[in-house]
C-alpha cells in the first residue's frame, strides 16, 4: 500500500563500516546517529538501506531485496574532471565486484539508461533472477548487452506495483540537462534493440523515472538524476527523501523537491561521490554535498538529513 500519510517513526542505528576506521567515519558524518549494531540481521518492520555509490541502493527486509541504479563496476571516465565523461570510454563490467557487493536481488528499478545506473544490471539479472523495471529505451539497451527477456518488465510512469514486501510507484521524471540549451548527456531513445553497447555514449538517458518505494510503513522517493517532475509528485509522503547535489540548470530543484514532498522526516543524499574513486575507501565528494545539506536545512529544517557512506546501511523502522 502506498503510504502518502505520514508516520511516526522511530529512528534506529547507524551500523558497521565494510571499510574500517571508525575515525573516518566519525570525521566523514555529521550527523548524530546512535551506536553501531555491527552484523545484525533487521528485524520486525525495519527497511536496511545500503550505499554502493553513485544512485546505487540496496533495500533489504526480511522479505525481500530490491536495488535501484546497481552499479559498481567503476571505471574511469573523468566524469568530474573539466572536461567531462569520455563518451568513448569503453564500458567494463566487474563480475568480482558484483559478486562482492550486490550477492541478491528480487527487483531492480532503473531510473535512466546511463552506463552508472544500467551497465551492471544485465550481469545482476542473470545471477539474481529478480525483476527489472525500466523504460521500453532502458529494456532495450538491457536486452543488448544479454539481460533475460523474461524478467523485463516495461513503464512509462503511472503504474502501481505490488512485489514481494513491497510496492512500487512508478512516475515520469526529467534528467538534469545543462548549459544555456539545456542538453542532456547523451540522449536519445532506442525503440528496438541496437548493437551492443560498447562505449558508455552508447548507454543513452532513454527517459528518466523515480520510484516511490513502501514496504510497509517506511517508504522511500528516490530519482536517479537532480531532476523531478513537480506535478507527478506533488502530494506524496515519502518517510525518506533521496536528494542529489546538482540540478543548478533547474530553479529551486531542491526546495521545490522537499516542498512537493511534504519536507519528509529524512533526507539522504544520494549520487554525490566522484565514481571514478574506489568504493571501498570512503566516498570522495563529485557534487557538492555541503551545499545540498544546507540548502535542505534552510527549506526543511525538520528534516534530518542522513549521510550515509560508501558500503554502509543505515536501519529505517516504523
Ligand atoms: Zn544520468
Amino acid at each position: 500500500m502506498t503510504d502518502r500519510n505520514h508516520r511516526s517513526f522511530a529512528l534506529s542505528r547507524r551500523s558497521l563500516v565494510k571499510w574500517g576506521g571508525a575515525a573516518a567515519l566519525a570525521a566523514s558524518i555529521p550527523v548524530t546517529i546512535a551506536a553501531a549494531t555491527a552484523g545484525a540481521e533487521p528485524t520486525g518492520k525495519s527497511v536496511r538501506l545500503r550505499w554502493l555509490g553513485t544512485n546505487s541502493w540496496e533495500f533489504t527486509t526480511e522479505e525481500t531485496t530490491v536495488l535501484i541504479d546497481p552499479w559498481v563496476s567503476r571505471f574511469p571516465t573523468g566524469a568530474y574532471t573539466e572536461a567531462g565523461a569520455n563518451p568513448e570510454t569503453k564500458i567494463e563490467v566487474h563480475e568480482d565486484v558484483i559478486d562482492e557487493h550486490l550477492p541478491k536481488a528480487d527487483t531492480i528499478l532503473v531510473t535512466h539508461g546511463h552506463w552508472d545506473h544500467i551497465a551492471d544490471v544485465p550481469y545482476i539479472a542473470k545471477k539474481t533472477g529478480a525483476t527489472v523495471i525500466g523504460t521500453e529505451t532502458h529494456l532495450n539497451l538491457l536486452r543488448a548487452m544479454d539481460a533475460p527477456e523474461e524478467q523485463l518488465g516495461q513503464v512509462v510512469g503511472g503504474e502501481f506495483y505490488q512485489f514481494k514486501g513491497c510496492t512500487v510507484e512508478v512516475f515520469k521524471s526529467t534528467h538534469s540537462a545543462k548549459g544555456d540549451h539545456k542538453k542532456i548527456e547523451f540522449a536519445g531513445t532506442r525503440t528496438s534493440v541496437p548493437k551492443r553497447p560498447m562505449k558508455i555514449k552508447h548507454l543513452v538517458e532513454g527517459g528518466s523515472l523515480t520510484y516511490l518505494l513502501d514496504f510497509g510503513g517506511v517508504s522511500f522517493f528516490n530519482a536517479g538524476s537532480a531532476n523531478f517532475h513537480q506535478h507527478q509528485t506533488e502530494g506524496l509522503t515519502p518517510t525518506v527523501l533521496f536528494i542529489q547535489p546538482g540540478g543548478g540548470h533547474t530553479p529551486d530543484y531542491v526546495e521545490r523537491l522537499l516542498k512537493a514532498t511534504g519536507y519528509p522526516r529524512y533526507v539522504v543524499p544520494t549520487h554525490w561521490d566522484d565514481f571514478d574513486k574506489p568504493l571501498t575507501e570512503p566516498a570522495v565528494p563529485g557534487g557538492d554535498i555541503e551545499t545540498l545539506q544546507k540548502r535542505v536545512a534552510k527549506a526543511s529544517p525538520d528534516s534530518e538529513f542522513v549521510r550515509i557512506d560508501h558500503l554502509e546501511h543505515h536501519d529505517f523502522q516504523s
